[in-house]
């Protein structure tokens, strides 16, 4: 994939003459190699989680700045659109994770948040200590998910609105990853959402 990729860009950046169409056609397979990149990394993490042959090093996390830095990550594609973030984790909180498996959850979930809210939305994560359990919770205030879909977007390819997930790049496998790394870690993730917005969450153990 990335030797497609590579020929793709070579084409594109100048050294070969292309014409308006041939150019069309190279941008198309430069796209493609991107999204067939992204589902095969997708696939191999989930046949990994599936078969047990990824086990996570569980260690304590302080959330509150390991949040600040998730963050961080998607900062700059909010801002283009338009989406205001904001956070609220109680400095006390730590979960018992791994912290790259807690990253993955979090990019995705926020990376979804972004995606799927319009311009001039809101996008906050939010922490909360729950007894023996730690919460953080990715709030929108996007489209939400029609109640028939709720129960089945934590599946893998399965989408509440396949064409427009398509469209904005994605594989339909992001959701059921996340749910897999949080089994792992002795945790679970879940959803609740309403045409006001929605709320994915994820819960794990305390350190
Ligand atoms: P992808 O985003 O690649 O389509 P995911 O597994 O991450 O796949 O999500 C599955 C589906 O759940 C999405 O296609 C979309 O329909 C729905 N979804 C996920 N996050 C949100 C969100 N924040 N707001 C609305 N719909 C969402």
């Amino acid at each position: 994939m990335t030797a497609i990729r590579a020929a793709a860009e070579t084409l594109l950046d100048g050294g070969v003459q292309l014409d308006a169409s041939g150019r069309g056609f190279v941008e198309m397979i430069a796209r493609h190699a991107d999204r067939l990149s992204r589902l095969t990394e997708d696939l191999l993490d989930l046949s990994r989680l599936e078969s047990g042959e990824w086990k996570p090093a569980l260690g304590p996390v302080h959330l509150s700045p390991f949040c600040g830095a998730m963050l961080e990550l998607v900062r700059q594609r909010a801002a283009d659109k338009g989406i205001v973030l904001g956070s609220d984790v109680p400095e006390r909180l730590r979960a018992q994770a791994d912290r790259r498996a807690l990253e993955q959850i979090l990019v995705n979930l926020l990376d979804n948040a972004v995606k799927f809210t319009p311009p001039g939305g809101r996008v906050t994560l939010l922490g909360d200590g729950l007894g023996p359990t730690v919460m953080l919770a990715v709030v929108d205030t996007g489209p939400g998910i029609e109640p028939r879909h709720q129960g089945r977007i934590f599946e893998r390819f399965y989408r509440a609105d396949a064409g427009r997930s398509r469209e904005l790049g994605g594989t339909g496998l992001g959701l059921a990853i996340v749910k897999h790394l949080a089994q792992a870690m002795g945790g679970e993730a879940g959803v609740e959402s309403s045409k006001n917005g929605s709320r994915f969450w994820v819960r794990l153990p305390t350190a």
